[in-house]
Order: C-alpha cells, then sequence, then structure tokens
C-alpha cells in the first residue's frame, strides 16, 4: 500500500466564535485526500501547548493565525512530505524535534495538530478502515477489537464562567444520561431534558434568558451554582427521568478563571473562599445532588486541594483534571503521583499531537483512571474527536449541549459510528464497566 504523503495545504477558517483557525489538506498514497481543522479554548490552561497567534491587532484583534498556516506551508510540508502516513509516531516526533521547544511555541501546536490528525486521517482511508478502528488499532500496537466502547454522551446543557460572560462562576452544567440502553438514546433524552430546560427557564427567568453561550447550553442571567443545579434537576424531571438513575450530573467550574492567584481566594457565588473552605463546599455539592463527575473543582496549581476533595469523595465522584494536568503526561504523572484525580480530559490541541494524546490515555488507563475526550469552547465541524473517543474506548465525551452545528457534528457521528458497529457498540451504565475495553 502506498502511504506517502504527497502534498499538504493550509488556510484558516472562522470557528465557531468567529475566530481564524487553522484547517489543513492532505494528499496521500494514491491521490488519497483527507482535510483537518483545530479547536480553541477560551479558559485555556497555562500549561497548554501554545496556540500560535499573530498578534498583529489590525487582524481579528491580534488573533489571525496566519503564522501558523505558514508554518504548515513552508516548514512542515518539507518536514513530512515524502513520509508514510501511517507511521504517526515518526511524523509527530519528526514536527516535535523541527519545532525544537518543549511547548511547541515555534510552529505552534494549531500548526502541528492539524497535520498529525491529516496523517492519522490519511492513513485510515487509505486502508479503507473507519477511523475509529485505526485508532483503536493505533492505541492497541495494532490489535483489532472484538467490540467498542460508546461513549455517555457529558452534555453542556447550562453554562456559566467564561463560555457566558454573566455572574454565574462555574463554566460547566453537564447532564449524563447513564440509563440510555445505546448511544442515540441517551442523544434523544438529552436532547429532551435541554428542551424541557428552555421552558422552565422561560417560566422562571422570562423569555431573553433562553440565549446560549458557547457550547450551545443555555446560559441565562444566574448567580448561584444552587440555582443552576435546580434547573437542571427540575428539568430531568419534568422531562420525566429520574436523576440519579436515568440521569446523573456532571460539572466543570473550571476553577483557575474564579481564583485570585495574589489573594489566594475564589469567588464563587458571590462569596470569597478559600482554598480549604471550597473544598468543603464542593463536598457538600457533591452530597446534595447526584453529581458523578467533577472537572477542575481548584485552581490549576490547586495540587493539594485535587488531592484532599478526592480524598473525601473517594469513588463517589470522578475528579477530573483539565487546566491542571494539560493532556500532559509530565503534569498527568504528577497528578497520579499526589494521588489528584481519577480521570483525565482528553483535549488534542493541549498537546498538539495524535501520538502525545493517545500516550496520555495510555498512562491514564493504565493506572486505573478514566479519560474524557473533549471538544473545545471554541470548535468547528471537524468530528475527528467522536471517533477517538470510540477508537481509544474511554466511555465518555463532552461535546457541549445538544444545540450548534459544531457541537453536533461530534454526537451526530458517534450516531453514525454506533449504526455501523451494530451488534459490536456497548454502550455503558456505569464508569466501571469502561476498563474491560482499554
Ligand atoms: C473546558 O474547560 O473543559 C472547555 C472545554 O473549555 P475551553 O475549551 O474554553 O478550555
Ligand atoms: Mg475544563
Amino acid at each position: 500500500m502506498n502511504f506517502e504523503i504527497k502534498k499538504i495545504h493550509a488556510r484558516w477558517i472562522i470557528d465557531s466564535r468567529g475566530n481564524p483557525t487553522v484547517e489543513c489538506d492532505m494528499w496521500a498514497g494514491d491521490n488519497v485526500f483527507v482535510r483537518a481543522a483545530v479547536p480553541s479554548g477560551a479558559s485555556t490552561g497555562e500549561a497548554e501547548a501554545v496556540e500560535l497567534r499573530d498578534n498583529d491587532p489590525s487582524k481579528f484583534g491580534g488573533k489571525g493565525v496566519l503564522k501558523a498556516v505558514e508554518n504548515i506551508n513552508s516548514k512542515i510540508s518539507k518536514i513530512v512530505i515524502g513520509m508514510d502516513c501511517s507511521n504517526q509516531k515518526a511524523i509527530d516526533q519528526a514536527m516535535i524535534n523541527a519545532d525544537g521547544t518543549p511547548n511547541k511555541g515555534n510552529f505552534g501546536a494549531n500548526a502541528i495538530l492539524a497535520v498529525s490528525m491529516c496523517a492519522m486521517k490519511a492513513a485510515a482511508k487509505i486502508q479503507n478502515k473507519p477511523l475509529y478502528q485505526y485508532v483503536y488499532e493505533l492505541a492497541h500496537e495494532g490489535r483489532t477489537a472484538e467490540r467498542y466502547l460508546m461513549p455517555i454522551p457529558s452534555s453542556n446543557v447550562l453554562n456559566g464562567g467564561k463560555h457566558a460572560g454573566g455572574d454565574l462562576a462555574p463554566q460547566e452544567f453537564m447532564i449524563q444520561a447513564i440509563g440510555a440502553p445505546n448511544f442515540r438514546e441517551a442523544i434523544r433524552m438529552t436532547a429532551e431534558v435541554y428542551h424541557t430546560m428552555k421552558k422552565v427557564i422561560k417560566e422562571q427567568y422570562g423569555a431573553t434568558s433562553v440565549n446560549v453561550g458557547d457550547e450551545g447550553g443555555f446560559a441565562p442571567a444566574l448567580t448561584t451554582t444552587r440555582e443552576a443545579l435546580d434547573i437542571i434537576m427540575e428539568s430531568i424531571k419534568k422531562a420525566g427521568y429520574n436523576p440519579g438513575s436515568d440521569i446523573v450530573l456532571a460539572m466543570d467550574p473550571a476553577a483557575s478563571e474564579f481564583f485570585d492567584k495574589e489573594k489566594q481566594v475564589y469567588y464563587i457565588d458571590g462569596k470569597t473562599l478559600k482554598p480549604s473552605e471550597l473544598v468543603d463546599y464542593w463536598v457538600k455539592i457533591i452530597d446534595e445532588y447526584p453529581i458523578k463527575s467533577m472537572e477542575d473543582p481548584f485552581d490549576e496549581e490547586g495540587w493539594t486541594e485535587f488531592a484532599a476533595l478526592k480524598a473525601k469523595i473517594g469513588d463517589r465522584c470522578q475528579i477530573i483534571g483539565d487546566d491542571l494536568t494539560v493532556t500532559n503526561v509530565q503534569r498527568l504523572q504528577k497528578a497520579i503521583d499526589m494521588n489528584a484525580i481519577s480521570s483525565l480530559l482528553l483535549k488534542i490541541n493541549q498537546i498538539g499531537t495524535i501520538t502525545e494524546a493517545i500516550d496520555a490515555a495510555k498512562l491514564t488507563f493504565k493506572n486505573g483512571y478514566t479519560v474524557m475526550v473533549s471538544h473545545r469552547s471554541g470548535e468547528t465541524c471537524d468530528n475527528t474527536i467522536a471517533d477517538i473517543v470510540v477508537g481509544l474506548c474511554t466511555g465518555q465525551i463532552k461535546s457541549g449541549a445538544p444545540c450548534r452545528a459544531d457541537r453536533l457534528s461530534k454526537y451526530n457521528q458517534l450516531i453514525r459510528i454506533e449504526e455501523e458497529l451494530g451488534e459490536k457498540a456497548f454502550y455503558p451504565k456505569e464508569y466501571a464497566e469502561f476498563k474491560e475495553f482499554q
């Protein structure tokens, strides 16, 4: 089979927030064509790989990506043209070496990732394999899967924090339809709760409060965490489901965004809390509501508070590192050593290559922890992460609300994958079932 990369070409396109982002085209083998576009975060971790922006205030307020595009079209193309696109490790390592920085600050992780994604997609297409199958084999040294784990969608139905711009400090309030028999029914249940929420919010906060935030969730003018959780609980019940058994809750406070580093305090719910007080606050919230997943409950350097919460909560709720771990195996290892998390949020653009993202997932699984694959708040309709989550069998994905094409492109691809897999698709009821697939 011919896997030779023949040509690559990058351009900028517009993402879901109207900002430019990098899209790359690749031709490989006997005229096989693939395309990939990279996402972009708003509540980004300090330790994330560098997203290269032009900083030219005359274009897109400084957010242009002409440099990253040019890096692909001139420098990276010279490195990868002629390489074998099925040798993902070699391609990713060649780009990392040529970039020469620890954080991909030279070429930009947005440039490197677009090419890394294209190589993976081209190799799958040349072999005429579904991308999820190719990803599975890439992560399992060529082994083929007998069954695939479909992900529980963690759907961000109510947006706060930086994604909504109001007073509500926590960023994401999600629902997980764990009682569904399969993925498509989970999406149906999620969409029904979402529609019910629209009515509940309209009744309580007026017709103008059903605008949506960056990830498609409603963004009413709330101030407290409990107000948000109560709206969701009421909506789940009114939609005819049982909170706790049919549908559980998940949160991503993205707490770095409401942490005052100088004063070492958090501003939440109109209160000022010391780190130890926030630990106790989250314990109470997890006791009061059926919350099974809590991401970034503390600042990105709040290692000891992560560990304190995990020690108090045990298995009742998974504690996910996002800004804390940034899909980086060094930070992940530190979190493991400190017993600070029980789960990793996997964002491919936080680290910048497919190989490193797979390595991060594997290290997490090796330690008996879970992985949730994630979109970014700035997205395109590229749906590669849908195939990645099935290929890696992580069992969890977050891709926003069941609203807006950039969010739905992932969920809809998962509906197609589930249909194609038929009997080979398994939809889990609880996190404990993930392990046998990994
Ligand atoms: C997140 O924090 O998990 C998230 C998806 O938001 P962003 O992409 O803005 O980091
Ligand atoms: Mg997060």
